[in-house]
């Protein structure tokens, strides 16, 4: 029998599936370890990071074990690297309806899978998701979109805000550094994703390895939306990719230039203190969302002047899921977790 969750379609009559979170029984595909998770702790909604959807809220993060990529410079190598199998000691068991509540208790205003890949998971999301919307907590994700269709719809189903990882944009990328074959289903379901959730993307850049292929992935994100955020990060050499180089921040950054003058919302950061994390007004390019990067520990929202999502100069609209919650942001920032 083969599931269905993901690309790579794995026949679970044999046993084992590549990310080791599903097998079959009786005729039907269930999870090996479910309410298993790895985390939930909270953190700003900015250091996921989202720039366009509830700004300034707090996210209860969740995330479980196992992977269905194996990228060579994976930054939680830890545990989404690992056989689930192998980690289950260090995981916490809750049940749905017991996870909303922590995530109330910690005062979060939504929950976010950003660990490992919520496709893996599926099943138990659901049922999150099912005491979530009772809570009225909006739920997101990130995702590297390889997702089968029908597990893509399940997954806009849960999520309402979806955060795509765009790795590359060539089978030969994809191939070399994540371990898939094919390209092709993550485009696929970034414009499926982008029909029903607010969706950023985000792409890892490495020097001499996928940069120069930065303006086609920002020209495929504008003919999908070029409301689209786009965060394009400084990849840190992890995992097996320790020897590579730190990417040269001025070089990588001139090579988003061009791509700016189509795409208003392109963000470069994972690097402390980048000059790059800000909303610009689309029209009049007043800076209209304050942020800092904090590098890898994430990134701080320090002011939002676009009350109502709108430009406070020529009025442009400021592409947004919800809006920022009244409160005093300085006042909030002596209180928040980092
Ligand atoms: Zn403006």
């Amino acid at each position: 029998m083969k599931c269905n969750y993901c690309e790579h379609k794995c026949d679970l009559t044999k046993g084992k599936s590549f990310c080791g979170m599903y097998r079959e029984k009786d005729g039907q595909i269930i999870e090996k370890y479910p309410d298993k998770w790895c985390t939930y702790s909270p953190s700003r909604i900015e250091s996921v990071p989202f720039y366009h959807a509830y700004p300034g809220s707090r996210s209860m993060i969740i995330g479980t074990a196992g992977c269905n990529f194996r990228c060579k410079y994976c930054s939680n190598g830890f545990i989404a690297c690992q056989d689930p199998a192998n980690v289950q000691d260090v995981m916490y068991e809750f049940e749905p309806k017991k996870l909303v509540e922590m995530a109330r208790k910690l005062g979060c205003h939504n929950i976010v899978f950003n660990v490992n890949e919520p496709a893996i998971s599926l099943p138990s999301l659901l049922r999150i998701k099912k005491y979530a919307q009772k809570a009225d907590i909006p739920m997101g994700c990130l995702t590297n979109g390889y997702t089968t269709i029908e597990s893509t719809q399940i997954l806009a189903d849960i999520f309402s805000f979806v955060h795509v990882g765009l790795k590359g944009f060539s089978d030969l990328f994809y191939k070399k550094y994540v371990g898939i074959n094919n390209i092709a289903p993550v485009l696929r379901n970034i414009e499926a994703l982008a029909k029903r959730c607010h969706i950023e993307i985000a792409s890892p850049v490495i020097e001499d390895v996928n940069d120069h292929e930065l303006y086609d992935i920002a020209a495929f994100i504008r003919d999908i939306n070029p409301d689209i955020p786009w965060h394009v990060f400084r990849l840190l050499p992890e995992h097996n990719m320790k020897e590579s180089v730190y990417p040269n921040i001025e070089r990588m950054n001139s090579a988003l230039e061009s791509s700016r003058k189509f795409l208003p919302y392109i963000y470069f950061h994972n690097f402390v203190g980048s000059n790059w994390v800000n909303t610009l007004c689309p029209n009049c390019k007043t800076e209209v969302i304050k942020r800092f990067s904090l590098g890898c520990s994430g990134d701080r929202l320090d002011e939002f002047l676009a009350v109502d999502n709108t430009c406070p100069i020529c009025g442009t609209k400021i592409a947004m899921l919800g809006t920022k919650l009244a409160w005093d942001l300085k006042r909030k920032h002596a209180k928040e977790v980092v």
